[in-house]
């Protein structure tokens, strides 16, 4: 990419979003970014930042207008929670952003164009147990993702490749597993795991209520990825010529009950456990880098205890703001 390349990243309000656009500056490109809403937690980088409708065809030709690369990232999203109670509304928006914002980019010119996928197209037939064998690309068929929000990744997934072979547009497709870090939603209902248990650890700790909640038994297993390396691994892979999907995550897994002691420790707290029904997902998994190695000839190389300490201290600050803001700590505590 040279400096003078035109770069939309779509979903540029949101977590990966906005770091992607953070690191395209320091790298002197121009970047639009273009979301529903602009970032929470900080300004945008943005050369020119949109507050569109991406499911909207109007907005989509409007975005990728004189664009030359675009890193689409917009979804209706989030943690389990929220994955497992929305499959109607996510499967209906989330078409509609990537059929829309796909054909716009093709009319459009864009020369490249990678989509953000992620480990939920895996089958649910081969996460069974939570010492799971790490997935492999090859794994995704015989499809079975478990919720409606797999199954769109995957008709998108077909949708670049097909984009790729009849019209030239360079496509690229990368399967995240699990990325976390700091500026992410951490409260709400559209948190994940890493950052709902940051928040969860740094209320006890403020409060001095021990006690968390996890969902389950805590056993079911997954790897997590720092963001610093999501946002490489995206670079490196829309560079490469490489063309199938790709997995881009870590590759060490761990329980739920781990990551929980794993953030108590670096708050520097003792939690005591509460394990309650809620949705949990498949039981294991676990990303298979072996591709990845060979494709990028790099893989992620932040340990899960130095993102996660990045990770906590930006969530403590939050948690902190917000029971300064209410000045009524006990009550904020039993709220959340
Ligand atoms: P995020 O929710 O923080 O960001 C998504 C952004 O898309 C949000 O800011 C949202 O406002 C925007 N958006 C939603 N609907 C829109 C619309 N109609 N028009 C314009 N913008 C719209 O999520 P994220 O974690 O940054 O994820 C980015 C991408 O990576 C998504 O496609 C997501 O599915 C994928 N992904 C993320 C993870 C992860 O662990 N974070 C894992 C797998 C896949």
């Amino acid at each position: 990419m040279s400096n003078t390349t035109r770069v939309l990243v779509t979903g540029a309000g949101g977590f990966i979003g906005h770091h992607l656009m953070a690191h395209f500056k320091r790298q002197g490109y121009r970047v639009r970014g273009v979301d529903l809403k602009p970032p929470e937690y900080c300004p945008s980088s943005a050369d020119e930042f949109e507050l569109l409708d991406l499911r909207r065809w109007d907005s989509c030709l409007q975005a990728t207008r004189g664009i030359d690369e675009v890193f689409a990232l917009a979804a209706d999203m989030g943690g389990m929670g929220f994955i497992s109670n929305h499959h109607a509304q996510i499967l209906y928006n989330n078409s509609l952003i990537n059929l829309h914002t796909l054909e716009a980019a093709r009319i459009n010119g864009v020369r490249r164009y990678l989509y953000t996928s992620s480990a939920c197209v895996y089958p649910e037939y081969k996460q069974a147990e939570a010492n799971v064998v790490p997935l492999k690309e090859e794994d995704a068929y015989p499809a079975q993702p478990q919720d409606a929000y797999g199954w769109e990744k995957l008709v998108t997934e077909r949708l670049c490749a097909h984009y790729r072979e009849d019209y030239g547009i360079e496509t690229r497709v990368v399967r995240f597993h699990n990325i976390f870090g700091p500026l992410g939603t951490w409260d709400g209902g559209r948190e994940k795991a890493p950052a709902a248990m940051c928040r969860k650890v740094a209320i006890a700790k403020l409060t001095g209520n021990a006690e968390i909640e996890i969902w389950g038994d805590g056993e079911q297993t997954r790897s997590f990825c720092y963001i610093d390396d999501c946002v490489k691994g995206i670079d490196l892979l829309m560079r490469s010529d490489f063309r199938q999907p790709l997995n881009l995550g870590q590759d060490r897994m761990v329980t739920i009950n781990q990551l929980a002691d794993m953030v108590a420790a670096v708050a520097g707290v003792q939690i005591s456990k509460k394990h309650v029904p809620g949705p949990m997902g498949v039981r294991g998994r676990n990303s298979d880098n072996t591709l990845l190695r060979s494709v990028l000839k790099w893989e992620p190389a932040v340990s899960l205890e130095e993102g996660l300490a990045r990770t906590y201290g930006w969530i403590e600050e939050q948690v902190r703001e917000r029971m300064a803001e209410e000045r009524r700590p006990e009550l904020a505590a039993r709220r959340w």
